[in-house]
């Protein structure tokens, strides 16, 4: 029989046992052992309480151990635990429906997956049967997960180890002003500069050849990256022109993360398709998926789409969603992050910023926002290399540790620190998250220059 391990250090020694964990080198990794969660916190076995700056990899769009959503599990499966994808499930048909809603413009169809990942392997599958034609092009700076299609199409050093080159993909610089690939000085210019580039790029790779163009509507782990006006609708008019598949992946901005259901609403620009996953139940039961138009559809009206997983629109999943979709929408939890990101997190942080030297840049929307932490504002060298490992990320592993010991968890990638807290965080709760990150920061400014 299962004993179960009553202590952190049981906890951690059964983990060491048998569990290998992503990204990680099995033998120097040393998981924190969890003993429970509730909305934005989470505690260990000793008792220390974390306030959830990360919202986990950035799906607790609703906090943890939602009271309608897990109620909505343990109904589900007290009616029906799984059913395979052929059959018409009412709790599926629901969960689709309220997506398709909730997408933007004529997004109307859903096809389930297990995350984020395989919702980006079916769109690219898609976009290049419905045109067929076999180039993606995606942007540097960018996530799409972790299988082969995604990885390939993702544009940061998780790709380097699993790079085919066979894969038909090609990189290119999407708008970042504060470190512009474009020389340009005010966001007009980059918008502009950014479009022109890509255009070029699409010239000498032959339109006639490129299936699709892959954004993250924000770019997310790669720094919240906020696109300049123009630049979506910009790359909306490229791809119509050339006859090319626009897909947005709003895997990590989607479902209330920037403050409105999808981060396209911004700037009111419709895809072709669109991923989705981690926010649309928050992942208490692993979820993702394409919104497709009525166009892509309608190519696999009578030719049968060749794409399918044992687990495409899992009941429980389903039920999570529906769920979590409905208490987004009774208890205002979109409006609370937009809100929140426009009176309490955005000020405070420009506030910080001016008084820390490490703050090169504060961006964000909702509850989506990222410090882009520099050795020199006047340089902005990055506090550390691109991608720096072992002692050259020392200023960052103190900072992390440092808001650790403050009882706050953050979001950590390369030089940024990004505050990501649930959609539902209070008032309160970002007062004493931004305390805790205050007080870190000046760890951080102990290795600026200047
Ligand atoms: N796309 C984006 C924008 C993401 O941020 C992620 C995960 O962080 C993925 C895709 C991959 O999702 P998953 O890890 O669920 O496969």
């Amino acid at each position: 029989p299962y004993a179960v391990p009553e202590t952190g250090a049981a906890v951690k020694a059964a983990d060491r046992a048998h569990v290998f964990h992503s990204w990680s080198a099995q033998a120097v990794i040393d998981p924190l052992a969890v003993a429970g969660a509730e909305g934005s916190y989470f505690w260990d076995y000793d008792g220390k309480r974390y306030l959830d700056f990360s919202s986990q990899l950035v799906n607790t769009n609703i906090g943890h151990q939602h009271p309608k959503v897990v109620a909505a599990i343990q109904e589900q499966a007290g009616k029906l635990c799984t059913f395979a994808p052929g059959f018409a499930i009412d709790v599926r048909s629901e969960a689709a429906r309220l997506v398709a809603r909730a997408t933007p413009g004529d997004l109307d169809k859903i096809f389930f997956t297990n995350g984020g990942a395989e919702a980006v392997e079916n769109a690219v599958r898609m976009a290049r049967l419905h045109t067929g034609r076999h180039k993606v092009l995606s942007a540097y700076r960018s996530y799409h997960g972790a299988t082969a299609a995604a990885i390939n199409l993702t544009g940061d050093p998780r790709r380097w180890p699993s790079d085919t080159a066979s894969a038909g993909v090609v990189h290119f610089w999407g708008p970042y002003l504060y470190r512009s690939a474009f020389h340009a000085e005010t966001e007009e210019q980059e918008a502009e500069r950014a479009l022109a580039h890509l255009e070029q790029l699409i010239a000498f790779e032959g339109p006639q050849s490129i299936a699709a163009i892959i954004l993250e509507t924000i770019p997310g782990t790669a720094g919240i990256l906020i696109p300049p006006a123009g630049y979506l609708a910009g790359v909306r008019e490229i791809c119509d022109r050339h006859g090319i598949v626009f897909i947005l992946d709003e895997v990590m901005a989607g479902f209330g993360r920037t403050g409105k259901w999808f981060a396209a609403d911004h700037w009111e620009v419709i895809p072709d398709l669109l991923t989705f996953a981690k926010g649309v139940n928050s992942g208490y039961v692993p979820l993702g998926g394409v919104a497709i138009s009525p166009a892509i559809a309608e190519t696999f009206a009578t030719r049968p789409y060749p794409g399918g997983l044992t687990y495409s629109g899992h009941p429980l999943a389903c039920a999570s969603a529906v769920a979590t979709i409905n208490a987004m929408r009774e208890e205002g939890i979109v409006e609370n992050a937009a809100t929140i990101g426009d009176t309490v997190i955005g000020p405070a942080l420009r506030e910080i910023a001016e008084r820390h030297k490490c703050v090169g840049e504060v961006r964000g929307l909702g509850v989506f926002w990222a410090l882009d932490l520099v050795k020199d504002k006047a340089t902005r060298e990055p506090l550390v290399p691109y991608n720096a490992a072992g002692a050259a990320n020392t200023p960052m592993a103190e900072f992390a540790a440092a808001c650790k010991a403050e009882g706050l968890w953050p979001f950590v990638n390369m030089n940024r620190t990004h505050v990501v807290p649930p959609c539902t965080v209070s008032e309160a709760e970002v007062k004493e998250g931004l305390a805790a990150l205050d007080e870190a920061l000046s760890v951080a400014d102990a290795h600026t220059v200047g």
